[in-house]
């Protein structure tokens, strides 16, 4: 868990972008580590500090039962010497997850809650509240943001781009993102929930800077039906890019950003010689759950 020392960026080729005069280069978090990979190991990083400094043995955090953030977790925890539960969104399933089994071997412990109760935290603990420090689902908060803020001082020349643009999950990254951004430069964060418009309070809630409230946008149309919904089309999209510019993408986050940015440059969203840059916030393990031979890569 030592901080990368430099991050790899790759310039893709789309016949769009050259049509456009656009440039877009993604920046490859998900080559940081193989668990803690993309923006969780930026996220946790100083939850992870605070745990220390107060302390604490054992971290609690929320997630469902794909989430990066419950395995990453978990493999922090296991690296750092802390104890880990991970508390699980639905019913427990006859078969755990890939994502989940691997939290059990590194040794998360896991309770399953309703969806109902879940949404509540209405349920018996049997653990000390005291004793148990909790970090919100996804790593959400101000100690988060401040982690993702760090992100971009992994771009090579920050200042030669006009657009930053991420996936929106619980805002965070996106909202250390826009802390971080320079004053010219407008962030992009596609949202991965359907109809999720509260997100843009929680993001605002994160921003350190009133004058930067203005310097993000987010995009609502790119959930191909909801969380972790996926169709064919999206499927191979996924394929088609891999084969031509040979970078991963998950189905959940990163997959539908890209896609988004293709889709505003063939709406004339950007403007000829704007640059973007595009961050690739991993989350590679999620196409585990995909039946086998459903990407070309894995
Ligand atoms: C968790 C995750 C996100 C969402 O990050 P937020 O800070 O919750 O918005 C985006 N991309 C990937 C790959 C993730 O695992």
């Amino acid at each position: 868990m030592t901080p990368p020392s430099s991050i790899p960026i790759q310039k893709m080729v789309e016949e769009i972008f050259t049509e456009k005069n656009i440039s877009v280069d993604v920046l490859r978090l998900d080559t940081i580590h193989e668990t803690v990979s993309g923006n969780k190991w930026f996220k946790l990083k100083y939850w992870l500090e605070d745990v220390a400094a107060k302390n604490y043995k054992t971290i609690a955090t929320y997630g469902g039962a794909y989430s990066n953030h419950i395995v990453a977790t978990a493999f922090a925890c296991r690296e750092k010497g802390f104890k880990s539960i991970g508390i699980i969104r639905g019913e427990e399933p006859s078969a755990l997850s890939h994502t989940l089994k691997n939290a059990v071997a590194y040794g998360m412990k896991l309770y399953f809650l309703s969806r109902e109760n879940f949404k509540n935290k209405t349920f018996n603990k049997d653990w000390n509240d005291d004793e148990v420090y909790e970090i919100a689902e996804g790593g959400y908060g101000k100690t988060g943001a401040k982690g993702a803020s760090e992100i971009l001082s992994y771009a090579p020349s920050l200042d030669s781009y006009s657009h930053i643009v991420c996936a929106a999950g619980t805002g965070t990254m996106l909202a250390g993102i826009i802390n971080a951004a320079l004053p010219h430069q407008q962030c992009i964060g596609i949202s991965v929930m359907k109809n999720n418009f509260s997100l843009y309070d929680e993001i605002i809630s994160l921003i350190d800077d009133d004058k930067k409230q203005n310097q993000f946008k987010l995009m609502h149309d790119f959930h191909f039906g909801g969380y972790a919904k996926k169709n064919d089309s999206l499927l191979k999209f996924m394929n088609d890019v891999y084969a031509k510019n040979g970078l991963p993408l998950d189905f959940v986050y990163t997959a539908k950003t890209y896609y988004a940015i293709n889709q505003l440059a063939n709406e004339n969203y950007f403007n000829a010689g704007n640059k973007i840059l595009m961050i690739h916030s991993g989350g590679l393990q999620g196409n585990n759950s995909l039946p086998p031979a459903t990407l070309s890569f894995l």
